[in-house]
């Protein structure tokens, strides 16, 4: 851990507002107390005072309000426990100690958002304890359920993980939902930090071990990682030695408030804050952290650690990582400062072209700084002239590293880039020289769009067709990484009929009836059949809401087709696709259960009253864009959704997209694509070959996601007579008369963020143009899609159809 102790400021601290100060002398909470998450509710407290349990409004939305336990006499908010990250509970929900159930949190209409899973027995009463631990005891006071069983992302003393206990980390300073960090003790005693995929919660190896598995005496090994109230932090063996995880300076005192905590950027730092202000600066303080430098750690797996690709991570005071992006190259999602960097100017062996490279580049010198798995060649002996000199004639080359063992040549994606003292290395980074840089390139300047584009279509046909080694592993590496490692979690409890392997459950007809209250609720009806809003238990996040979806007319004598589409579609996960939770084959009934998305459809969100921002237009867009590369890359057989429009994409919480619908598509083998017999889709979304006798792919998908991207662009739909000039009407005919103008602004003319952004919407548009082509040899794959929407590919400017 570090050594010595730092100011610290955490900004997450500052988005959070406490509702209530302190207020000590705190009672019992009784059965059916209750807090209503307002801006004024008043908390439940420990006796001293120093912890809250209550709501917590989130800055970033006020609408919405977490469940939480917090320091309540340190006036910085910090958070030390929440219940419902993934899911934040809207103005008005109430969380309420009952008899039965423990904690139950509820919104406003009465639906469940989470609730605590008692051990056993009935509620007596519950203690906001001075240790920070919330709990609710039974009537012989024994404890039913405690916070410090059930910690999220952060420790507090006398609070112990115990074997496979973790602490995960947050998904951003703000954003609550899981992260993409755990700090976990195993069960052979190690205790470890490693990365997990967020998809299918697949650890990856470790980025910290403590070492504290004993192979020779086994029961010597670690069985408790603990905080003690004076700061020693340690894994507790067997033998009751204690393995210190502490920097080696720390000095134990009664005199400060601590906590560990696992930050989103995947640092575990111990913090300390003074009891009284004799003891010290009123703040929180980083004692110490681990990894001790976590831009130099080596994550030695797939995805690019704290930073995105070609970004590079800066050790700041408090030992947190900063990224930066290196100079000529700016970040893909200005939002997103540990995201991927992405060059601002074009590059690689046919951009470079017959030009001599010595015109077209400047080597940029960049000290101490090295990428160092992103290599594919070394030289060896070599001298630095020589090691320059090589990259610079090398079209593969984007940087050279220079140290002592040689000359390391790397290309794209640039992962685990590290700025540090301990980096002996030299980089030299290619760069345009201004002239030739982006916003003067011909293949950039839309003025200059129409002289270029002949050459620009076999550059491009190039760049999708044969694509060069770098960019298929870079491709594979983003859109297939996450999936080819999936270790699919079987939960089922309940019996699956007719021979569906798959997680999920089958219902009976009662069952649903009961869930939906007699379809009651209608949430919207579809060219299936009509959707409906339920209630189901489940054994692991126990009352959830789901929408029914009863099937009439398609799958009616179809039962093996309906059979081996759910089976199918119970086989995809993906953060953006709607889940399917169960399905109901009995009899005449045909349904099928999904999660119950609350923020609706993309539709009512583009189309509806006011605009949203660019900044969530973009990203939704993106997501959708994940979704579908899955669906066509990732699985088995490969899913061709056939129906891409703005209806069948839901948002959830946090407004990131899910689409649905997707396992209703025809399903097709990788290697049979069928000849159309009957149109699927939606009118001005499909692509123009259903109209044509030839075969239907999955580029079919890649044309409607193109006309959609414009919509999620301009915020209005493909067709619209309503736009006043007649050849605004087609929003696809106008996008391409605007490219080629050069006057993509028109096309967000009162969207002053989308106009501010103006590299990334003349991107979205070209992409968009690209997916649109007729020529469907032009269009590009989903997974290239993805990656020229990241920035991560450049994109050259489409033909004009
Ligand atoms: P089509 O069937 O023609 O594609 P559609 O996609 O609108 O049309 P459905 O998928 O049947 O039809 O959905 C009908 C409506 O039900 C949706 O517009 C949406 O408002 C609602 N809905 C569907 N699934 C969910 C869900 N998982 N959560 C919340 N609402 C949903």
């Amino acid at each position: 851990m570090a050594s010595t102790y730092h100011p610290f400021f955490p900004a997450y601290l500052l988005l959070l507002l406490p509702l209530v100060v302190a207020q000590s002398g705190a009672v019992d909470i009784r059965v059916g107390s209750s807090i209503d998450a307002t801006g004024d509710a008043k908390p439940w407290l420990s006796p001293s005072g120093d912890f809250a349990f209550g709501f917590h409004q989130l800055q970033n939305n006020n609408d919405l309000f977490l469940l939480a336990i917090w320091y309540n006499n340190i006036p910085s908010t910090t958070i030390v426990w929440y219940a419902n990250g993934k899911n934040p509970a809207p103005g008005r929900s109430k969380v309420e100690l009952t008899a039965d159930r423990g904690l139950v949190l509820t919104d406003p209409n009465g639906q469940l958002l989470w609730r605590s899973d008692l051990v056993a027995g009935d509620v007596a009463f519950a203690r906001m304890n001075d240790t920070g631990n919330f709990v609710v005891y039974g009537s012989g006071s024994e404890r039913l359920w405690e916070s410090f069983d059930n910690p999220t992302d952060t420790l507090l003393p006398t609070q112990v993980i115990g074997k496979n206990g973790l602490l995960s980390s947050r998904y951003k300073e703000s954003n609550f939902s899981k992260g993409r960090f755990q700090f976990r003790l195993l069960e052979d005693g190690n205790a470890v930090l490693n990365t997990i995929n967020l998809e299918s919660n697949y650890a990856y190896v470790a980025y910290f071990i403590s070492g504290t598995y004993d192979q020779a005496n086994s029961s010597n090994s670690g069985f408790q990682v603990r905080l003690d109230r004076n700061g020693s932090f340690y894994v507790l063996r067997g033998n009751n030695q204690r393995f210190s995880l502490n920097s080696d300076d720390f000095v134990p005192s009664t005199d400060y408030y601590y906590r560990v905590t696992l930050n989103f950027d995947g640092v575990l730092t111990l913090s300390s804050y003074p009891m009284n202000s004799t003891t010290g600066a009123r703040n929180w303080s980083v004692g110490g952290t681990i990894p001790d430098n976590i831009c130099t750690t080596n994550f030695a797996e797939l995805g690019s650690g704290t930073c995105g690709y070609n970004n590079i991570c800066v050790l700041k005071g408090d030992k947190r990582p900063e990224c930066e992006c290196p100079p000529s190259y700016s970040l893909s999602d200005a939002n997103d400062v540990y995201g991927n960097c992405q060059a601002d100017f074009m590059q690689g062996c046919e951009a470079d072209g017959q030009s001599s490279p010595e015109d077209l580049y400047d080597l940029v010198e960049l000290q101490n700084t090295d990428w160092p798995t992103a290599d594919y060649e070394l030289i060896s002996p070599c001298n630095v002239d020589d090691c320059k000199a090589s990259c610079l004639q090398d079209c593969l080359c984007i940087v050279a590293a220079y140290n002592e063992r040689g000359c390391w040549k790397k290309a794209l994606p640039l992962p685990y880039g590290r700025r540090d003292s301990q980096v002996s290395s030299i980089s030299f980074l290619k760069v345009r020289k201004p002239e030739f840089s982006q916003k003067n390139s011909p293949i950039y300047l839309t003025s200059y769009r129409k002289k270029y584009q002949s050459s620009l279509i076999i550059l491009f046909s190039v760049l999708l067709g044969s694509s060069v080694l770098a960019n298929f592993v870079f491709a594979g590496v983003l859109c297939m990484g996450s999936s080819f490692l999936y270790n699919k979690k079987v939960t089922s409890d309940h019996s699956n009929k007719n021979g569906i392997q798959s997680s999920i459950r089958y219902f009976k007809y009662s069952e649903l009836e009961e869930a939906t209250n007699g379809f009651r609720e209608e949430l919207g009806r579809g060219s299936f059949g009509i959707v409906y809003k339920g209630v189901i238990d489940t054994d692991s996040q126990g009352r959830i809401q789901v929408a029914v979806k009863k099937l009439d007319r398609v799958v009616q004598d179809m039962d093996k087709e309906f059979r081996t589409e759910v089976s199918v579609i119970a086989q995809t996960h993906h953060r953006n696709l709607v889940k399917l939770l169960g399905y109901c084959d009995e009899g005449e009934y045909r349904m099928l259960v999904y999660e119950y998305l609350s923020n609706g459809t993309l539709a009512s969100f583009l189309f509806g009253e006011g605009k949203r921002s660019w900044r969530q237009r973009t990203q939704i867009a993106v997501g959708i864009a994940r979704g579908l590369c899955y669906l066509h890359e990732e699985c088995s057989p490969q899913i061709i959704h056939c129906d891409i429009k703005p209806q069948n994409i839901l948002l959830d919480d946090y407004y990131e997209a899910r689409i649905s619908d997707f396992g209703l598509s025809k399903l097709l083998g990788t290697d049979q694509s069928f000849t159309n017999t009957a149109i699927r889709g939606t009118k001005g979304y499909v692509a123009p070959e259903w109209f044509r006798t030839v075969p239907v792919t999955v580029k079919v998908d890649v044309y409607s996601f193109g006309v959609l991207l414009l919509e999620i662009i301009c915020c209005r739909r493909n067709v619209a007579m309503d736009v006043g000039e007649e050849d605004r009407s087609i929003l696809t005919d106008w996008a391409c008369d605007c490219f080629s103008e050069g006057t993509v602004d028109a096309l967000v003319e009162n969207d002053a963020e989308a106009l501010s952004d103006e590299t990334k919407l003349e991107r979205f548009v070209m992409v968009a143009l690209w997916c649109i082509q007729e020529d469907i040899s032009l269009r590009p794959t989903m997974k290239k899609v993805l990656l020229m929407l990241e920035g991560i590919i450049l994109v050259p400017a489409p033909p004009l159809p």
